[in-house]
């Protein structure tokens, strides 16, 4: 498609976007808006935009916005989180990680707590050295195959029906997967 090549010419043909061939301001050589600026600069302060707004806390009603939206379209925003691949789901939940050191600081106290609270008097040094080295193999398994696995008790600390021992026969290491499928069943009525 052939562009006028100045912003009256555009205006009197009545089109969107004229070309001069010759860089911007900032140095691109694109097509420009006739009621704007060139298209490269409006990307590039789109992305500025968007880092800016992501950087600010969100408000209670853009909170409440999200929250409507995901409850209108809770199938397509389930449908794309699942098809999001895992390095890329990784590389968020790391990020959310370092934006939250607090909260994922209390989550880990919460748990140490948990497994203390859960471990009986008479659980060995020995048996206590090979649960940890359970939590090890499951790092490294997550290392090697790319795959998360985790430390699952057979036998939940926390069910409505049972509790379990944080103690060596209750612990076993599977895939992170496996472990969701577990605790949907768990949560079944
Ligand atoms: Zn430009």
């Amino acid at each position: 498609m052939e562009y006028p090549t100045n912003r009256t010419d555009a205006k009197k043909a009545g089109v969107k976007h004229y070309f001069t061939g010759k860089p911007c301001t900032r140095g691109h050589i694109a097509i420009r808006k006739t009621k704007g600026v060139c298209v490269e600069c409006m990307k590039e302060d789109w992305v500025l935009d968007n880092e800016r707004r992501k950087e600010q806390p969100k408000s209670e009603a853009a909170k409440a916005a999200g929250r409507k939206y995901y409850e209108r379209n809770k199938e397509s925003v389930k449908a794309r989180a699942a098809s999001r691949p895992p390095s890329e789901v990784r590389q968020y939940k790391d990020l959310h990680k370092q934006k939250n050191p607090d909260y994922y600081k209390s989550l880990t106290s919460v748990r140490k707590r948990r497994h203390r609270d859960a471990t009986p008097p008479w659980v060995t040094a020995e048996q206590k050295l090979g649960m940890r080295q359970l939590y090890l193999q499951a790092q490294q398994l997550t290392k090697t195959t790319g795959e998360r696995y985790v430390v699952d008790h057979i036998v939940p600390l926390i069910s409505p029906y049972v509790c379990g021992l944080h103690v060596p026969w209750n612990l076993r290491v599977i895939t992170q997967e496996e472990n969701l499928k577990k605790s949907n069943k768990l949560l079944a009525p």
